[in-house]
């Protein structure tokens, strides 16, 4: 729920603010959703979207398949919410990192953090997993934010 991943998720249409995709299904960990219940979480960049999904939304939680071989991988440290997606396919695996790496410097020095990590000591911790995660055979890191390498394969 940071204005990154869900800014383009409506639109203005004669004074209307409208879902983009009208037909996707929208999904999100109910941690990442409740934390806007506290009211000192800054709305602003997403309030548009928090009205839109109002009523869409759908909650996915650990372990959740949301298709037959997509499954919610619970990877909170970047907002308690964040969430990432494990992609199986026979031996092989892919998974969508989401915002746990930034940075391909991340990868090396994964105690550099950035301001956008809520909880800085878990984003670490998360990251050190994660490495391990993607140093197994036949696993591969989708990197969402790293635009020049988006996929790492480190085992
Ligand atoms: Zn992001």
């Amino acid at each position: 729920m940071h204005s990154d991943h869900v800014g383009w998720i409506g639109h203005k249409v004669n004074g209307e603010l409208v879902a983009t995709f009208p037909n996707a299904r929208h999904l999100v960990r109910s941690a990442e959703w409740r934390r806007f219940d506290n009211p000192a979480e800054n709305r602003a960049s997403v309030a548009d979207a928090l009205n839109l999904l109002e009523h869409r939304i759908e909650f996915v939680e650990e372990g959740e398949y949301i298709a037959p071989e997509v499954r919610i991988l619970a990877t909170p440290g970047h907002t308690a919410g964040h969430a990432s997606l494990l992609v199986t396919a026979d031996e092989e695996r892919v998974i969508i990192l989401g915002d746990i790496f930034h940075s391909a410097l991340q990868i090396e020095h994964l105690e550099w953090t950035n301001t956008f990590d809520r909880d800085p000591e878990q984003a670490k911790a998360m990251r050190r997993w994660m490495l391990h995660e993607l140093a197994q055979p036949l696993t591969t890191g989708g990197a969402t934010h790293i635009a020049d390498s988006v996929f790492i394969s480190l085992g």
